[in-house]
């Protein structure tokens, strides 16, 4: 490592993270035991380091940007929109990521013997992000002043775990400023929310983040239903019944799901051939096939309790599995359209961002002519579109050959990055977002329209399917279809276009 002081040695330049990342490469695994264990504390040192002089990095690029803002004219008040998308987009993270990870960078600027305990490797970036947490209600003195009295740079967290360090800096922040850190608990209310996300086997958690006395009187409701029932012979679990009254009162029908939109994404062979193509559900993810047909034939078996299941064919270019495309010539996405869009992207077209489509995005915006167009539009989160309309930040659709709709997002920095559409089922994950470059990809062989088939009670709507141009129509395209479980006039299946 001699060669990493002030030059690289014989070239009279500083090193560059090049150099470092060479170096590391070529470093062989220890011979022995003791020698493996020193190497795995070493690495995790470097680690750290790395962190932390990615918060440096971050903290001078912040500046930097800001200082270009105000040169550009961007009022005080605005300037700083759009680093931390940067930072994210970076450091391959979500937007929400990238904002975290720049709070940290910018708060241990006030927070010296914290950066020099993460620097050294004494704590690393999780360690580090939970001292930084604890103490985000203080003043900048107060924090200044915990940094100081918890003294981390000289081990004062050697051996501690997570909790330990919480409770330490909690304490700490407590004796500095109690008015603050009471005042943070009752400022936390604002920070009710409810989340979903995926469980094992096709379950999913719903998590509600109540003030306590809400989050009690919600727990206690559901257990008195459930005792009620089962005392008058429900054959349900408690824990069931508990489940099933939370959905059947938040959804407003029995049930659950028939008064909101299910979407459900799956191809023909899946439907309708026995295929083990998994299916995607919109706002969840990957489903097994076998699950997503019950789903969709069990709709159609509540037909009398007003549940209509609409099944909408799309189709897939076979060679790239991009669906095929609908215009339009109105401002706003028309709703077949915004389907479309939401179908195709599933989630933020941001790379890294998966949360929840929120806006239906021009491209090139509509004030500089973009047209309304399935090419021409994304699906983007609240955050990202707020982020896309900053100066210095562009988009366009971008035709590469051989792969599904792709959106170049360009930086204040001039940095590109593109974003793919996300794979549909039955076709191949290749080139997903956050891809960029061009690569040479296989094209597998075309597939034929298979003529759709009637299943029991299902009737099919006249036309042609949906978005089909000319082109399209000449040529071989696939199939998939959406299975939307949605409340309408008792009904049967039915073939539906947007
Ligand atoms: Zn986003």
């Amino acid at each position: 490592m001699e060669a990493f002081g002030a030059v690289v040695a014989g070239s009279g330049r500083p090193p560059t993270v090049a150099d470092a990342l060479r170096v590391l490469a070529a470093v062989p695994v220890a011979a022995d035991g003791p020698g493996m264990v020193d190497q795995l504390r070493q690495f995790e040192d470097v680690k750290a380091l790395v962190a932390a002089r990615q918060a440096e990095v971050t903290v001078a690029f912040d500046l930097q940007q800001r200082r270009e803002q105000a040169a550009a004219g961007v009022p005080a008040g605005e300037q700083g929109t759009g680093v931390a998308a940067q930072v994210a987009l970076a450091r391959r993270e979500s937007p929400a990521r990238g904002g975290r990870l720049l709070g940290l960078a910018k708060a241990l600027t006030g927070m010296p013997r914290t950066y020099a305990a993460f620097r050294s490797g004494q704590l690393n970036e999780w360690r580090t992000t939970l001292i930084v947490k604890e103490t985000a209600c203080l003043s900048v003195e107060d924090r200044a002043a915990v940094d100081e009295e918890l003294a981390a740079d000289t081990g004062t967290f050697d051996g501690a775990g997570d909790r330990a360090i919480i409770s330490a800096v909690k304490a700490a922040a407590y004796r500095k400023d109690p008015r603050s850190v009471a005042k943070r608990a009752s400022h936390a209310v604002n920070e009710r929310t409810v989340s979903l996300r995926p469980a094992p086997d096709t379950m999913a958690r719903l998590t509600a983040l109540l003030p306590v006395a809400q989050g009690v009187a919600v727990y206690a409701a559901l257990t008195k239903e459930a005792d009620r029932l089962r005392a008058v012979g429900d054959g349900r679990g408690k824990g069931q019944i508990m489940a099933d009254t939370l959905v059947e009162r938040a959804t407003g029908v029995k049930g659950g799901v028939s008064r909101i939109e299910v979407q459900l994404v799956m191809t023909d062979r899946t439907l309708l051939q026995g295929d083990s193509e998994p299916a995607r559900l919109t706002g969840y993810g990957t489903v097994p096939a076998a699950w997503a047909r019950k789903v969709t034939i069990d709709g159609l078996a509540r037909s009398k309790e007003e549940l209509t299941v609409w099944v909408r064919r799309l189709y897939t270019a076979p060679a790239t599995g991009d669906l095929v495309a609908m215009d339009s010539r109105a401002r706003l996405f028309p709703h077949g359209l915004r389907r479309f869009i939401q179908v195709r992207d599933n989630v933020c077209r941001t790379p890294y961002c998966d949360a929840p489509i929120r806006h239906d995005d021009h491209i090139i915006p509509w004030r500089k002519d973009g047209p309304t167009s399935a090419g021409n539009g994304q699906g983007l989160c609240e955050a990202c579109n707020h982020t896309k309309e900053t100066p210095g930040w562009s988009a366009k659709p971008v035709p590469v050959p051989g792969t599904r709709h792709t959106v170049l997002l360009r930086t204040p920095t001039g940095h590109a990055y593109a974003s793919t559409a996300p794979a549909l089922p039955g076709t191949s994950l290749a080139g997903t977002k956050g891809w960029a470059g061009t690569e040479a990809r296989k094209t597998p062989p075309p597939s034929t329209v298979t003529p759709p088939v009637d299943l029991p009670g299902v009737r099919r709507r006249a036309g042609p399917g949906p978005g089909r141009d000319a082109a399209s129509r000449n040529s071989p395209v696939r199939n998939s279809i959406q299975v939307l479980g949605r409340a309408g006039p008792a009904g049967q299946y039915r073939w539906f276009q947007p």
